[in-house]
């Protein structure tokens, strides 16, 4: 039986096992190895490691849990979980193997279904992108397209116009609001309306947008509307509260609403954050503070003390 066990071995999940091993609690890392931005060039906007490839930053996250005896990590789904008799959880894993913990933590991540336009899967992450903190600085000087007609997909127009070369804004069919438009046309961002034909790109970088009708638009990148859902149904299984959005619901320590269970990284928020803050250093922050508080509740238990982060009564 583990002190914890880790299920997800992205940011969220190392940062939690580096801090129970630090702590000498023996932690099991169970990772399948699929994290959200794989298909990204780099991992930007993470202090010391700006422009690190994804790959590089989780192994330089092995090579730090390598230095902790007590934290193992090994490259394995897990396929389900249930509470045990003891108080603690069973993992049955896809090995066929089984895992015991005291503590459980959730750090399984999102993945984004992507409707629109069709074969945008092909450039994501590296010319078609969501997030303009991740990848937006990338677009500076260059053609840049954003794809839809909502409130948020003008405002993010508008503020890749403040250093793309060339910012449009396609709605591919959907209706845009006058006064929109007229906001976007105003600080030169073209607005093209056609529905979206198709994509032509070379390998993985976006050439040109093609419409239904009209002149194709060259472009360089393309901001996109991506639809995120959990990427493990790991939370739902043991009757975790969450959210429409899916997002399972913690607290400011990462616990969730089952007892003994937490969450971290980008599959979980607090019902004071509107929508899930998807970064690769946030996500290592909630795990470091899940981590903790796991350690803080095994040491109130085997010494029989008051736990100060005891989910308030009532
Ligand atoms: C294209 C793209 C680019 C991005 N670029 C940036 C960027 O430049 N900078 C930035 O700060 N953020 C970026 N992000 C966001 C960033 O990827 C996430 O915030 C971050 O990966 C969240 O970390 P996490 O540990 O919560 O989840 P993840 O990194 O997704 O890791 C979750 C892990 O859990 C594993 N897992 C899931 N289910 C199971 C299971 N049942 N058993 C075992 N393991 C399981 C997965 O395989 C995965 O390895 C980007 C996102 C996307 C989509």
């Amino acid at each position: 039986m583990f002190d914890a066990v880790i299920v997800g071995g992205g940011p969220a999940g190392m940062a939690a096992a580096l801090t129970l091993g630090r702590a000498h609690r023996t932690a099991l890392l169970l990772d399948a190895g699929e994290g959200r931005n794989a298909s990204a060039e780099a991992v930007h906007n993470f202090l010391t490691r700006d422009g690190t490839p994804p790959a590089d930053l989780r192994a330089l996250g092995r090579e730090e849990l390598a230095r902790y005896p007590s934290v193992q990590v090994r490259a394995e789904t897990v396929i389900d979980v249930k509470g045990a008799a003891d108080g603690g959880f069973h993992l049955d894993l896809s090995d066929g193997g089984t895992a015991g913990a005291r503590r459980l933590l959730l750090a399984t991540g999102l993945a984004d279904d992507l409707p629109e336009p069709r074969g945008v899967e092909a450039l994501w992450g590296r010319s078609a992108f969501h997030c303009p903190y991740c990848h937006g600085y990338e677009c500076t000087g260059k053609r840049v397209a954003v794809i839809g007609a909502a409130p948020a997909r003008v405002r993010l127009a508008l503020q890749l116009s403040r250093f793309a070369a060339d910012v449009a804004l396609c709605t591919g069919g959907e209706p845009l609001d006058p006064p929109s438009r007229a906001t976007l046309e105003a600080n030169g961002v073209t607005v093209r309306r056609e529905p979206i034909a198709r994509l032509e790109a070379t390998g993985d970088r976006l050439e040109q947008i093609v419409f239904a009708e009209g002149e194709p638009l060259d472009r360089d990148a393309m901001f996109v509307v991506n639809v995120p859902r959990q990427r493990s149904d790991l939370a739902e299984r043991l009757g975790c509260t969450s959210f429409a959005d899916a997002s399972v619901e913690v607290d400011e320590f990462g616990r969730t609403s089952v007892a003994g269970v937490f969450a971290a990284g980008d599959m979980a928020r607090r019902a004071t954050v509107p929508m899930p803050l998807s970064a690769v250093i946030a996500a290592a922050a909630s795990g470091t503070v899940a981590g903790a508080v796991i350690d803080q509740d095994l040491l109130c238990d085997d010494f029989d003390l008051p736990n100060p982060f005891a989910p308030a009564k009532g």
